[in-house]
């Protein structure tokens, strides 16, 4: 099985001074049992990779432009997140096929982008309540799946988080059974396209926090979380790490 993964997403939060809670996430856990990851707004990447680089600690952005450079006001590019310090970046996240309007096809594209400049990417999917409510999670997520991930998608250049949106920010989680069914279902799809499909982390997001972690953890092919909320505080975060 893959190590395991803590991925933090801070969305639009914190500031320069919100780094403290880096200093104290990597003091009390110098040797994790994990990866650990955060991934802050673009403008604290370099000073967070700057903080985390003596420790167990990466660093993401949280989308990128599927182009290297040129004129694009306000975007940025995969190769300048990497010139920044990140290591991984967050690409579909439902905030952002919502927010922005965001297609599978600019997904992959996205993705494409992000593994050429040797980049993680960290592929979001899932389903909104009304789906679920239709019976067409899995048809929705094998969609989302089949037109997110580029070519040459594989264990060490991607990873996919599956984040059912009635979950995020809500404190309403799935069952285990069904984030073990989508886990299952996801595992299969990527059985075709990719040749190392069990090496492929796959993250559950959507309301994990310290009390839940252990229990999310335990179920199959769940290799990680993303996490909003709980991943600004170091004692919430810390709290998730240890239970991977
Ligand atoms: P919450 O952990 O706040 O529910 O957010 C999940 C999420 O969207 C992470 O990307």
């Amino acid at each position: 099985a893959p190590r395991k993964l803590a991925a933090g997403n801070w969305k639009m939060n914190g500031d320069l001074a919100s780094l403290s809670e880096i200093d104290q996430l990597c003091k009390a856990h110098p040797d994790p049992g994990c990866d650990m990851l955060i991934c802050p707004p673009a403008l604290l990447i370099h000073p967070m990779a700057a903080s985390a680089q003596a420790h167990a600690l990466t660093v993401g952005g949280q989308d990128c432009h599927a182009k290297e450079s040129g004129a694009h006001t306000g975007d940025i590019s995969a190769v300048q997140l990497r010139d920044a310090g990140a290591e991984y970046v967050i690409l579909g996240h439902s905030e952002r096929r919502a927010d922005h309007g965001e297609t599978n096809a600019d997904v992959a594209a996205k993705a494409a982008a992000a593994h050429q400049a040797g980049l993680i990417a960290i592929i979001c999917v899932g389903e909104t309540e009304a789906q679920r409510d239709a019976g067409e999670t899995l048809s929705v997520i094998g969609e989302q799946i089949a037109g997110s991930l580029p070519e040459r998608s594989d264990s060490a250049n991607t990873v996919i988080a599956y984040e059912p949106v009635w979950a995020i920010g809500t404190g309403r989680t799935p069952t285990n059974e069904q984030i073990a069914e989508v886990h299952g279902f996801i595992r299969g799809q990527l059985d075709g396209r990719t040749g190392d499909a069990v090496n492929l982390r796959l993250l559950y997001g959507g309301s994990v926090k310290p009390a839940n972690a252990a229990e999310i953890f335990a179920i199959p092919n769940v290799d990680g979380a993303l996490v909003g909320g709980a991943s600004l505080k170091a004692a919430d975060f810390g709290g998730i790490v240890a239970a991977l």
